[in-house]
């Protein structure tokens, strides 16, 4: 996983850890030498959003994330060569571990053929695949929970709710379902009346995994628009619901953990393959 991944999957546990347990720390995170030390970057972890000078300004995602009460955006200044001293820090204090950390996937790997295809006895590539069935999974679960189901009914008077236009740019053609929270262990979306709504195919691809509210951006009615739809349904995202995260972990990893079991007995079948 590109560190860059990394850092993104883990900001919302950091800040919660800033919220829930050291409430010192976001002052320290925003400083220059403190993120320096612990993560070898150039800029501070995070900045307040209103304070980042306009050409610092690409130096940060864009995604805002309120701190106690502040509105803050993290740096994009990463390199591999942080990694290990990031994962340290997750581990240190206890944000993660290392077990988590090692069973993490990127998000999304429908591009595998862009891998180089490593030989057998060589393959540091080989998990990739698996992150593809880790993946699936994951969505299965998050699709199928609650007992509710999502009818012609419910998509005619959902497309209606919106004028029947793309809930993000208001084009009229070729409507599509879409996920508002994304459909992933990160996001934990889930396919249920008041989280879907209609999209034009472009805008369905272009904002793929990115939450609603960034692919928005500051767009600000059809954002409260989308909210006041959500409410309307009673539709309460999972959101940090740590529990809910831990158990889609477990089953994440259990299934590598059935794949490295049957990898195992087909290898002793043929000991000399
Ligand atoms: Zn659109």
């Amino acid at each position: 996983m590109k560190i860059g991944q990394l850092v993104k999957l883990h900001i919302k546990k950091i800040f919660k850890h800033c919220e829930v347990t050291d409430h010192s720390e976001l002052t320290r995170l925003t400083d220059n030498k403190y993120s320096k030390k612990h993560f070898d970057i150039n800029y501070p972890f995070c900045a307040v959003a209103a304070s980042i000078s306009p050409e610092d300004s690409k130096r940060y995602w864009t995604d805002r994330y309120v701190v106690q009460g502040k509105t803050v955006r993290v740096s994009s200044q990463w390199f591999d060569t942080s990694r290990t001293q990031f994962i340290q820090y997750l581990v240190s204090k206890k944000i993660s571990t290392s077990e988590v950390i090692s069973s993490l996937h990127e998000p999304d790997l429908d591009n595998n053929e862009k891998s180089p295809r490593p030989s057998r006895k060589n393959s540091r590539y080989r998990g990739n695949a698996i992150g593809n069935a880790q993946n699936l999974l994951v969505r299965n679960i998050l699709s199928n929970l609650g007992e509710e189901s999502f009818n012609d009914q419910d998509w005619k008077e959902t497309k209606e709710y919106f004028s029947n236009q793309c809930a993000y740019c208001g084009a009229e053609s070729d409507l599509v379902i879409e996920h508002v929270i994304p459909i992933n262990r990160v996001a934990l979306g889930e396919h249920r009346l008041g989280n879907l709504i209609p999209s034009c195919r472009a805008c369905n691809s272009k904002k793929a995994d990115k939450s609603y509210l960034e692919f928005l951006d500051g767009k600000k009615e059809r954002i409260e628009k989308i909210k006041r739809y959500m409410e309307s349904r009673n539709y309460v995202p999972l959101g940090n619901n740590e529990q809910v995260a831990m158990i889609l972990d477990m089953a994440y990893k259990e299934v590598a953990i059935v794949s490295k079991r049957y990898i195992a007995i087909l290898n002793e079948l043929f000991p000399n393959d």
